[in-house]
């Protein structure tokens, strides 16, 4: 352990004005480990839950969530099956036609705000189980995922009795049983944006989360017992894509809802052609962060890397391409290579990490095929000499300068910690830029002029737009996208119209 001489020794050079050395990782300041200790209370095996109740699958079979910050074994989790599917589609049928759907609005809501309160009374524990399940650092985890999951509960809680309001002059009902599939990215939060307005609603659920990231939506169905939601009302089947493809499928979901890869969106939407469930899909995305040179540059910089490192890029509306106006190209550049220099990438535990483990070997594969791609086209790679952990799956904070359209990373999802730069000379110009992409899921604007921001979030084909921040989120603001992104809104009004029809 460093003593504080020695630390202060490395604080760098700045304040005595001679050039700076080319620091590493650690170097600038050295923190002694700062590990968060909350206890998650993980189980060493958790099964299905069905009808109120864990139930072990019918096959018998368990896989193993790891940890991907050291590739040990936490937990191991129930394979679903189809019969196991059935019987959660049947549990949820029941509770839908004897329970749940039966009870008025003003009692749903009691449920909801239970929920959420019981969440935020074990926010600590639950924060430490999503990082050690996805990799996320803590701070995250602490700061975001959990708060903001409670907060979806919180606002769909105040919904329920409110929902003659919903469509002005119109009546709602619920649609039945939802399917619903979630991704890895936020397993928490995206299982509280999918389940909150469909309860709300007065539907019952069947949902399956990210084989990778199963943990918190089992330690969830803990709560939705202590709260004593009737039985049935929500199910979880863990399992991998089949698994997924059989809750999609099931002839009792009057509607589906994904969250995942375009890929898989459009799988689902040609095996249910035909057929009369509604869906909502919440789908990839390649986000456009456009700095214009009348920007306020420093926050622009620290926007830029919340909108890309935020979570390791594993964020659909991640700013994964800089646009950037050409009076400030350079400045900008060097501006983010400072930055990245002093990011923390390590341990995710750790408060002081800035970005945490890949979620899997395989999205490591994934991102590290991309990267390779923007060397062998010819963009210009930056990456900070930081020292990685020998077990795990990390990858270094990367920035492309010097790419184009035609280059697979301005082009195609990585959903890692990849950011590729682009220049452009006019408003006319970013927008034909941002907008030529087969997404639109999000963008960013960064201006001193309220007319530019009002012209640019018009033309922007993306379904959020933030102006001068990036990843902000509220439960009473709709989320979803344009074009290969999806469609269907999730939160806000928009989103609970996607869990009704008007009668
Ligand atoms: P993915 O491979 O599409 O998987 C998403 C979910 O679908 C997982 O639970 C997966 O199961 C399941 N699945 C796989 N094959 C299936 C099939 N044939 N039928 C039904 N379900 C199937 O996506 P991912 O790699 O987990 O997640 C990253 C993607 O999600 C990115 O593209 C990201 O942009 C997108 N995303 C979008 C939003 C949004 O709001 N628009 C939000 C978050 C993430 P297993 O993983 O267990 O195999
Ligand atoms: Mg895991």
């Amino acid at each position: 352990m460093p003593t504080l001489a020695e630390k202060k020794s490395t604080r760098g050079p700045a304040r005595t004005g001679r050039p700076a050395p080319e620091l590493i990782f650690g170097d600038l300041w050295v923190f002694d480990p700062a590990p968060e200790s909350a206890d998650p209370k993980l189980k060493p095996r958790y099964d299905l839950f069905i009808g109120g109740q864990f139930v072990a699958p019918k096959s018998g079979k368990y896989f193993a969530s790891i940890n991907p910050a050291n590739e040990q074994k936490l937990a191991e989790i129930a394979l679903a099956g189809r019969e196991d599917v059935d019987a959660a589609y049947a549990a949820a049928e029941r509770a839908f036609s004897t329970t749940w759907g039966r009870l008025p609005g003003r009692e749903r809501a009691k449920y909801l705000f239970r929920i959420a309160r019981l969440l935020q009374d074990r926010a600590r524990e639950f924060a430490v189980a999503e990082t050690l399940d996805g990799g996320k650092p803590i701070k995250e985890s602490r700061d975001f995922d959990v708060p903001m999951a409670a907060a979806h509960f919180f606002y769909h809680a105040g919904w329920a009795d409110k929902l003659d309001y919903v469509a002005p002059g119109r009546r709602v009902a619920p649609l039945g049983v939802v399917g619903q599939v979630i991704p890895w990215n936020f397993p928490l939060l995206m299982l509280a944006w999918k389940i909150a307005p469909a309860l709300a609603m007065g539907n019952t659920v069947v949902l399956k989360p990210a084989e990778t990231t199963s943990i918190t939506c089992l330690k969830l169905a803990e709560i939705l017992q202590d709260a004593g939601l009737p039985p049935g009302t929500v199910n979880f089947v863990t399992g991998a894509g089949e698994t997924g493809a059989a809750v999609m499928g099931h002839p009792t979901a009057a509607k589906v809802a994904f969250t995942g890869s375009t890929e898989v969106g459009k799988i689902i939407m040609r095996s249910l052609a035909g057929t009369e469930k509604k869906m909502t899909m919440e789908l990839g995305g390649k986000a456009a962060n456009i700095v214009f040179d009348d920007a306020p540059i420093d926050q622009a910089v620290e926007g830029i890397v919340n909108g890309i490192f935020f979570n390791q890029g594993h964020v659909c509306c991640a700013g994964s391409r800089l646009l950037v106006h050409e009076p400030v190209a350079d400045r900008v550049l060097a501006k983010l290579k400072n930055r990245l220099r002093v990011l923390r990438v390590g341990d995710p535990m750790d408060k002081n990490t800035d970005i945490g483990a890949i979620n899997s070997k395989e999205q490591l594969g994934k991102i590290a095929a991309l990267v390779e791609s923007g060397v062998q086209e010819g963009a210009e790679i930056f990456q900070p000499p930081c020292r990685l952990p020998t077990k795990g799956y990390y990858f270094r904070p990367t920035i492309f300068s010097g790419v184009s359209m035609s280059h697979r990373i301005a082009r195609e999802e990585i959903f890692g910690p990849v950011l590729s730069i682009l220049t452009f000379r006019t408003v006319e110009e970013a927008i034909e830029k941002a907008n030529n992409t087969a997404y639109g899921l999000s963008a960013g604007v960064w201006t001193d002029k309220g007319s530019r921001i009002l012209k640019m979030s018009v033309e922007l084909k993306a379904g959020v737009v933030w102006a001068n921040t990036y990843n902000k989120f509220d439960p009473a603001s709709p989320f979803g996208g344009y074009k290969e992104s999806g469609f269907g809104r999730e939160g806000g009004r928009q989103g609970l119209l996607d869990y009704c029809k008007l009668v």
